[in-house]
């Protein structure tokens, strides 16, 4: 008797065993939520109160909208890109200007040089994306600063290389491909990032109707992807967070301040100009350079690196340049007009000025399982996101960061 039942025994226990695995395998795969974080470059805080994001709205209606989100300083581009992925202030992670020298190797980082921003030598933070890996959750990355890095262990597993000209609708399509893949090869995690918005602030200025149209846009093109969502039927289990990296001014020739006229008995070199500029120059000449800005700030403040307010963040850092001046905001320094009259100031618009004034401050949504619904919080930190979404995985941040869940958990749903 025992002998013939053997084989329907093992028959049952191996139906058993398979379906107990597939259904493991069900669970773990549906377990594992998705994030999709959504940079729209310079899009300002308060860009949403003209009326033209339905979208937005459907997401502060749904989901959670802080009033503003507060970026690192300087608030530039490069910097806060990767504060909001690594979770650490500019002096951790690395990247602490769009353009900066490391004297030590004689080597320049630069925004917009290919060589420097895919050198994995200046990014000493840990991007979510390596995070996520490390502990088996797969990454893409349609750009974000740090991302196309020449280490591929420290690239998302779906990247692209930066094309500031790839159409808005190809960069959702190819995402949404990516999540449409067998749930294998699936990232969970993504990120977007679309320019219209600091493009047209800087040409235009914040306030003009081609600002306007670009807002209009990238409202429009958050709607395209909740509908390729639903398309691919992930639409309930998606997060969708959409943030700004920095806000926008509006800046005038009539507010410039030239820093030749001020300091023409000396020889020195600058990086970076506007709202922000950091100064180099003979170590014996530091302190002289200094005592006649100090004197004769106006519609700007200098510090020595060493003294810089604690309050930015943006100290005793060796890329940091001896001087630092930053412009209070609507103000320009500049360099290059007291014998060129050809000088020709095009911005309208700029950033990089004090992360603490509003003007600076972007923009924060969350839709999804994770997120309360219809809850409107204060200002939020930039570098507490990635925690935030650490925590949406359930997986082990990177120890020491500076951002804090403790300041932003309150908008989980758990
Ligand atoms: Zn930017």
């Amino acid at each position: 008797m025992i002998y013939k039942r053997k084989p329907v025994v093992f028959i049952i226990f191996i139906f058993i065993l398979l379906s107990v695995s597939a259904n493991f395998g069900r669970v773990k795969t549906n377990d594992i939520p998705y994030v999709i974080l959504i940079s729209f470059d310079g899009f300002r805080w308060d860009y949403p109160q003209r009326g033209l994001t339905p979208n937005l709205e459907l997401m502060a209606q749904n989901g959670v909208s802080a009033l503003s989100l507060k970026p690192v300083f300087p608030t530039k581009t490069f910097p806060n890109h990767y504060s909001i992925i690594t979770g650490l202030y500019p002096v951790n992670h690395g990247i602490i200007f769009n353009d900066f020298f490391d004297k030590f190797q004689q080597k320049r980082y630069k925004v917009g040089d290919v060589e420097s921003i895919r050198n994995a030598q200046w990014y000493w933070g840990e991007a979510f994306w390596e995070t996520a890996e490390r502990q088996g959750i797969k990454t893409g990355s349609y750009f974000w600063p740090g991302s196309e890095l020449k280490l591929d262990y420290r690239r998302p597993t779906f990247f692209e290389f930066y094309d500031h000209d790839r159409p808005y609708p190809e960069r959702i399509e190819t995402v949404l491909k990516w999540l449409s893949l067998p749930a294998a090869r699936r990232p969970h995690f993504v990120t977007l990032y679309f320019d219209a918005t600091d493009t047209y602030g800087h040409r235009h200025g914040p306030n003009s109707p081609e600002t306007d149209q670009a807002i209009r846009r990238l409202d429009n093109i958050l709607g395209k992807l909740f509908d390729g969502l639903k398309q691919i039927g992930i639409e309930h289990q998606t997060n969708v967070i959409v943030v700004s990296d920095h806000g926008m001014s509006e800046v005038s020739d009539q507010r410039l301040i030239n820093i030749d006229r001020l300091i023409s008995d000396f020889k020195f070199k600058t990086q970076g100009d506007g709202p922000v500029m950091m100064l180099n120059c003979g170590e014996d000449e530091i302190d002289a350079i200094y005592q006649i800005l100090q004197r004769q700030q106006k519609h700007f403040r200098v510090y020595l690196r060493e003294q810089v307010p604690e309050y930015y963040h943006f100290s005793a850092h060796p890329y940091i340049s001896p001087l630092v001046l930053i412009a209070d905001p609507g103000w320009s320094l500049v360099r290059g007009i007291s014998s060129n009259l050809n000088y020709r100031f095009l911005t309208k618009g700029n950033h990089g000025y004090d992360n603490h004034h509003l003007d600076m401050h972007g923009i924060f949504y969350a839709l999804g399982p994770a997120f309360k619904n219809g809850y409107r919080t204060g200002t939020l930190l930039n570098i507490d996101i990635y925690p935030l979404i650490c925590a949406i995985f359930n997986i082990i941040p990177r120890q020491n960061i500076d951002g804090k869940l403790a300041r932003i958990g309150f908008i989980l749903k758990q």
